[in-house]
């Protein structure tokens, strides 16, 4: 395992990561609502926390990565009335289309998604030990945890409890001891799906969902814990407080990781505030690949300010000219056979060290801007070595190749395009691509993706059960 230094919001110190149960290394990232269609902030989390999974498995970690998916809480609810729907149906919905967006993003680093619905029996087990522990109370047929009772409320955010009790305009629960105190369980709604518990048939509050997933699948104390920046407070705190009181067992996790926010224009992306823009439009206009270069172009603590006229459209320049040199490096070396020469030693030297390079900036809190740079420098390289490569010997040419298989490993930038000998995958998700276009009516795209492939020597074939591929034989285009 290579040592990886991470910054910890709850310590504010960057350290290095020991595993608690080396090589294994669990990850918790605060999933979504499934109420509506993911946003582009959505997708910011969603990469950073990839690119965090596949550099530590890269690394030799075993890394265990579980994003839970709150399927029931009172947007959900809110959303389902309006559409006069069941609200875990909607929810289900939106969390299919949230792991579509993620298979076209190239996202998939995450080991399991919880609904937190299925996970009510460990939700109330928490409860009652916080109960017992005297950290909650119940009342009007609720639960709340009593804030006062847990000291350091308010490290992670670095607030004080009276700076975080909410203002006039949040309207007062009267059965609540204290303004800052937070709902566990809630009493039951008419209309609402409810479940029965020792306090009176009710759901979970929202931050008791993620505490009992990860003590059930994490333990008591994990790893790393990663989220959005605003989800500090009050829903980390919360769930320091919860798990740390009902388990006896501190610090809950390791590292606190909270990736910056995407504003427009200062502000923060979100539906309350309708300065939205979708993932899945953006996927489709942009691709997967100018998406994740947008993102991870910036290192992933810092705010990410979108301009809608021009952030994307900028993106998809420089990506164009950081893909152009592998795509024309792979054409190059598969247009002519092997020729004899090697890479003057103080390249090879050069490349070497630049692999290393790469890999010490990611494991220096994930430095992915700078990454990227040390890429485009190596395709001034590769374009001068572009007019001399049918003279490289094959490895001379698998020397130039290999930092774009570091940016595919790690970043999930320049794959492979089908018709390499390496495209196997690539011919899976093109013809995915293929399956959806055509599922939408959109079949010039599907021809067009069904020629790519043709071109690349793969053959489709339509068939009762699906598209199948082979590589075309030698008699055949
Ligand atoms: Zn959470």
């Amino acid at each position: 395992m290579r040592p990886v230094r991470i910054y910890d919001t709850r310590t504010r110190e960057t350290r290095r990561l020991v595993p608690r149960v080396p090589p294994k290394v669990g990850l918790f990232v605060c999933g979504l609502t499934p109420y509506d269609d993911a946003h582009l902030g959505h997708g910011k989390l969603a990469v950073t926390f990839d690119v965090v999974a596949r550099t530590l498995r890269r690394f030799g970690y075993r890394v265990f990565y579980v994003q839970n998916v709150t399927n029931l809480d009172d947007k959900v609810l809110r959303r389902a009335g309006e559409l006069g729907l069941d609200p875990l149906t909607l929810s289900e919905r939106y969390f299919r289309g949230w792991t579509g967006a993620m298979e076209r993003l190239g996202v998939a680093s995450v080991n399991y998604y919880p609904f937190a619905t299925d996970y009510v029996p460990e939700i109330l087990a928490q409860i009652q030990a916080l109960i017992d522990r005297g950290y909650a109370y119940a009342a009007g047929g609720s639960v709340y945890y009593s804030v006062a009772r847990f000291a350091p409320y308010g490290e992670l955010s670095g607030q004080r409890v009276e700076a975080l009790r909410p203002g006039a305009r949040v309207a007062v629960e009267p059965e609540k001891r204290a303004p800052e105190d937070f709902v566990l369980w809630k009493a039951a709604s008419p209309g609402e799906p409810t479940w029965e518990s020792p306090w009176g048939p009710g759901r979970p509050g929202w931050h008791i969902e993620d505490t009992a997933i990860t003590v059930r699948l994490l333990g008591a104390r994990y790893d790393l814990h990663g989220g959005a920046t605003d989800l500090k407070f009050p829903h980390h705190e919360a769930e320091i407080a919860q798990a740390e009181a009902a388990t006896g067992e501190a610090p809950l996790v390791n590292f606190w990781m909270h990736a910056g926010l995407l504003t427009t224009q200062g502000e923060k992306m979100s539906k309350s505030i309708g300065n939205v823009s979708s993932l899945s439009d953006a996927i489709e206009a942009w691709g997967p690949e100018v998406l994740r270069f947008y993102y991870l172009n910036a290192h992933y603590r810092s705010p990410l300010d979108f301009d809608p006229a021009r952030s994307l459209e900028e993106s998809r320049e420089a990506y164009a000219t950081l893909e152009g040199a592998a795509r024309r490096l792979r054409e190059g070396s598969q247009a002519s056979p092997p020729g004899e020469e090697g890479l003057p030693p103080a390249e090879g030297r050069a490349i070497e060290a630049l692999l290393e390079r790469l890999d010490e900036l990611m494991a220096d809190d994930f430095r992915t801007r700078e990454a990227i740079a040390l890429l485009f420098e190596h395709g001034r390289r590769v374009s001068e070595f572009l007019p001399k490569l049918p003279a490289l010997n094959a490895e001379a040419r698998e020397a130039l190749a290999a930092p774009y298989a570091w940016a595919l490993e790690v970043l999930g930038l320049c794959p492979v395009r089908p018709g390499s000998a390496e495209g196997a995958g690539g011919v899976e998700a093109a013809l995915n691509a293929r399956e959806r276009a055509r599922g939408r009516g959109d079949y010039a795209e599907a021809d067009r993706i069904r020629s790519d492939l043709n071109e690349g020597g793969i053959v489709v074939e339509d068939g009762p059960g699906g598209a199948r591929w082979r590589r075309a034989g030698p008699s055949e285009p």
